[in-house]
């Protein structure tokens, strides 16, 4: 039958790019409907039950920025948080939560259920309805026809999914839920590149089967970290400890003694597997010298005992996996509540998807998440944002909205995707970012929010507690910038102790904060009331203490910008350029781009590898 509403937008798929999606549409005023194989699995976390980290936190924090569901959820499921690289720079510093899996849950699906505009429909998607090259629908596995504007795909690691524990296999989207195998075959006969993947997860323990004694605690942070911006500690339900296990020689003993079982190394898989996420077989594998690895032992929530072994991800045979988990230290009784496993599925190659993630082939047709390559509920949760809000636009008749590489992490994560394209799962780092200390997670709703609201992301009560966080930052930086505090003065001798030189002459609040040797707390209370909010006291400290850095990565992105048009000779040498790489040569030899613009948009060729042009070029003259 045919369905008798019409929709705006339509997403496929309530994992974390499809939750992400449909909730971007939505706020956009598009009649949505999110279809998905099981309403009880909405925004269902099918690995570790954890959010944030290096570089995910970011993309985390840029979701919430613009209006999205992640960081809040996050808020109220998470039971132990952590800021990683707490001592090092601003730039490279993350919130990672743990999180209750039920918890999150229901928060997610308590979103998608009060947000206007938004129609959940539970039932397997099989087929796309494609009119020419114009995705008008779909059809689900009763036969049920949607119709709408457009369509967002955002099936995870169901297309064509297949699980492995040790030689064994079937089919599986994981654990528990069907593939998606007839829209696997549909998608395949259109013209996408298409290529496996695999990701694996590790058996799941129950703790009252560990000896905890014989395993290192790890708390939280004290006060506990938040992740979004509009979450507050209120929010948080009861914090854990975590706790920290090693693997042994047995242990490795064991798994070389198995590798011959496992389906990665009897070449039963032929998908790549996550670079940084390794299996344990391939840790001990490829690390032949290291004697052990660390596991965090993670309490996948409150009101369960189920542990998750953060480090021992496997796909060995469940023999193998108890012998495994009993040689390690703390877990010599260990029962184990669900083995782990490897999958392998279908993704396309993400160079066939413009910057609005729209495919190039399929007009209206938008695809976001693991189906792209990635790895990650914020990597998939960054795309679905992305791609519900463009395919919102689209069915409005509106250009996309594309960030750049300088403006957001979620930029430099498309930028990767369709100009690089992936050969494995892909996941987010800092390092990824070539103006990392402007795309901090503390100001991501500083470069975000504003654009959000313009979209129609941001609500009222969003946007006003942005425009009060804003007026807070600027304020209380205009007040150290124009507060002096002379030397000899009672202030100067209230500060004397903490100083490494005396004052030699007036300076500014602002400019004692510049001082290595002094924080915020140091200065702010010298003359005036500091402010009480504790992330605007930690904004303004960081702008003040990394103006000279932020202001040359500033210049540096200006001064591309004002190149763009510089024209690139016809007879340049690319061989002679010092500092590009030869992949990059080899590029612009073929490409031949005719400005410097041209150049950055060649698939490969850095922002870096501009810069070395502009400079190669400036010395030419
Ligand atoms: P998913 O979360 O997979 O959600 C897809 C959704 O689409 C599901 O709700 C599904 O029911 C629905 N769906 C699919 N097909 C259809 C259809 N035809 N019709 C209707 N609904 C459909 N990430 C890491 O960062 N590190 C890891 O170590 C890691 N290990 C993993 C191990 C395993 C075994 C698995 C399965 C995943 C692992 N991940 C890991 C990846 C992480 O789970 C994903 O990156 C993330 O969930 C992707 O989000 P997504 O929204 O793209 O897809």
């Amino acid at each position: 039958m045919d369905y008798p509403n019409r929709f705006d937008v339509i997403v496929i798929g309530g994992g974390h790019a499809g939750t992400e999606a449909a909730l971007a549409a939505a706020r956009m005023n598009c009649q949505t409907l999110l279809l998905t194989h099981n309403i009880e699995t909405l925004g269902q976390m099918s690995c570790n039950p954890a959010i944030g980290g290096i570089g995910k936190s970011h993309l985390v924090k840029e979701i919430d920025a613009l209006g999205g569901a992640m960081a809040l959820a996050t808020d109220r499921a998470g039971i132990q948080f952590r800021v990683l690289n707490a001592r090092k720079g601003p730039a490279v510093r993350a919130t990672r939560a743990q999180a209750d899996r039920v918890r999150y849950k229901a928060a997610i699906r308590g979103m998608l259920e009060n947000q206007p505009n938004l129609t959940l429909f539970q039932q397997g998607v099989d087929d796309l309805i494609v009119d020419g090259d114009t995705a008008r629908g779909a059809v689900t596995q009763t036969g049920i026809r949607f119709f709408a504007e457009t369509v967002v795909l955002c099936t995870g690691t169901f297309l064509g999914g297949v699980i492995h524990i040790g030689l064994d296999h079937h089919n599986g989207g994981r654990a528990g839920d069907p593939p998606a195998n007839a829209l696997a075959s549909r998608l395949r006969a259109l013209p996408f590149r298409v290529d496996r993947l695999k990701t694996g997860t590790p058996p799941r323990l129950d703790a009252r089967s560990l000896d905890f004694s014989g395993l290192e605690e790890q708390p939280g942070d004290t006060p506990t970290p938040v992740m979004s911006y509009r979450g507050n500690r209120g929010m948080h339900p009861d914090q854990v400890n975590c706790h920290i296990a090693h693997t042994n020689a047995r242990t490795h003993e064991i798994i070389l003694a198995n590798l011959d079982r496992s389906p990665m190394y009897s070449g039963v898989i032929g998908g790549v597997g996550p670079r940084y996420c390794p299996s344990i077989e391939d840790k001990v594998h490829r690390f032949a010298d290291k004697q052990s690895h660390q596991i965090f032992i993670e309490p996948e929530g409150l009101d369960t005992h189920e542990l998750y072994p953060n480090g021992i991800s496997t796909s060995l045979p469940f023999d193998v996996q108890l012998e495994v988990v009993r040689s390690i230290r703390g877990m010599e009784n260990a029962h184990i509540t669900r083995p782990g496993y490897a999958i392998e599925y279908d993704f396309f190659d993400p160079r066939d998807l413009k910057h609005s993630l729209e495919t190039k082939f399929v007009h209206n047709l938008f695809f976001a998440g693991q189906i792209n390559g990635t790895t990650g509920y914020e990597e998939a949760g960054a795309q679905g944002l992305l791609a519900g809000l463009n395919a919102a636009r689209r069915a409005k008749g509106e250009e996309s909205w594309c960030p750049r590489r300088d403006e957001a992490y979620l930029g430099v994560l498309v930028d990767d995707l369709i100009t690089l394209g992936t050969q494995e799962p892909y996941r987010m780092f800092t390092s990824r970012a070539e103006y990392r200390l402007l795309l901090r997670e503390d100001n991501a709703d500083l470069r975000l929010t504003e654009t959000g609201r313009r979209l129609g992301l941001v609500d009222d009560d969003r946007w006003r507690d942005f425009e009060t966080r804003r007026e807070a930052i600027e304020r209380e930086s205009a007040r150290l910038r124009e507060t002096w505090i002379q030397p000899g003065s009672v202030e100067a001798e209230r500060l004397a102790s903490r100083l490494d030189k005396p004052l030699a002459r007036e300076y500014t609040l602002a400019e004692l904060l510049k001082r290595p040797e002094l924080v915020y707390a140091d200065v702010a209370s010298l003359k005036g009331e500091p402010v009480e909010d504790a992330t605007v006291a930690e904004q303004v400290q960081i702008q003040v203490k990394y103006q000279g850095y932020i202001d040359r990565q500033q210049d540096e992105i200006d001064k591309l910008k004002r190149h763009e048009a510089t024209v690139l000779p016809a007879d340049l040498d690319y061989d002679r350029v010092e500092g590009l790489s030869n992949e990059i040569r080899q590029k612009l030899r073929e490409a031949r781009p005719e400005t410097l613009a041209q150049a950055g948009r060649i698939s490969g060729v850095t922002p870096a590898a501009v810069s070395i042009l502009l400079i190669h070029l400036k010395k030419r003259r």
